[in-house]
């Protein structure tokens, strides 16, 4: 019933030259898929490009970050606007090396999100907990957190067009994948969450993506997994080779 999404995330990785090689292998590779959204996520600058080069195929080009207006004298932002009129379809929003490195709070996610959700931009609204906070026992915690003041203001409506990433942050880019058990476990309790936002009807809508070192032979098991709906990849998604095995999970 949730259609499963599986996510590029390519963060400042490739030329020009790769992003149009990458295109025009991925679209072969990707165009008997069905039943399952794919996704791409460059450079703000390849945006426009990648998209008409993937104009016509089943697979969508969306932005890393979007700032909160959507026009007006902030040198170096992008709009979701701006985004919408280059081919975007989706944005990211509070990934959590936006957090580490540049500053990104709850407050910030929660004003990029109705910027995108206004602009017709999928959000997928990334939470997760670092590994110290996991030793400390607050997972839930902080990602109910994450989840409420993120969220905060929305509406159920403009909720169920949002997609939430559980990204682990121990897990991101080290190779070490939460368990399916573990993820499931995390996955769960947001659904739980978001019932407690916006109604059960709502959350059941929601997907709810996996992220942290989602490779080709880890992908089937956490897809296995009842309220995982997809995945949000990052160093598997550069190749076209390992994001086809990934976009081609079996449950
Ligand atoms: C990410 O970029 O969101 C991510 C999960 O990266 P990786 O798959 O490389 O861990």
């Amino acid at each position: 019933m949730r259609t499963p999404l599986i996510a590029g995330n390519w963060k400042l990785f490739k030329t020009l030259e790769e992003v149009l090689a990458f295109a025009a292998d991925i679209k072969s590779r990707a165009a008997d898929v069905v039943g399952t959204e794919i996704l791409v996520c460059p450079s703000f600058v390849y945006i426009k490009t990648l998209a008409d080069a993937l104009s016509g195929t089943n697979i969508q080009v969306g932005s890393q970050n979007v700032y909160w207006e959507d026009s007006g004298a902030f040198t170096g932002e992008v709009s979701a606007p701006m985004l919408s009129s280059v081919g975007a379809s989706h944005a990211i929003i509070g990934h959590s090396e936006r957090r580490q490195y540049f500053h990104e709070t709850d407050e910030t996610v929660n004003r990029r999100l109705f910027a995108a959700l206004k602009g017709g931009l999928v959000p997928i609204v990334c939470v997760g907990e670092t590994l110290a906070q996991r030793e400390a026992g607050s997972t839930f915690a902080v990602v109910e957190a994450q989840l409420r003041d993120g969220l905060k203001g929305i509406d159920a409506g403009l909720a169920a067009k949002a997609v939430i990433a559980y990204e682990p942050v121990w897990a991101i880019g080290t190779g070490k994948t939460a368990t399916p058990e573990t993820a499931q476990e995390v996955h769960g309790f947001i659904r739980t969450t978001l019932g407690g936002l916006f109604g059960k009807d709502t959350a059941s809508k929601i997907r709810i993506l996996y992220g942290g070192s989602v490779k080709g032979d880890n992908i089937d098991a956490l897809m296995a997994q009842v309220d995982i709906d997809g995945a949000l990849v990052g160093g598997a998604s550069l190749e076209p080779a390992s994001f086809e095995r990934i976009i081609r999970f079996k449950r």
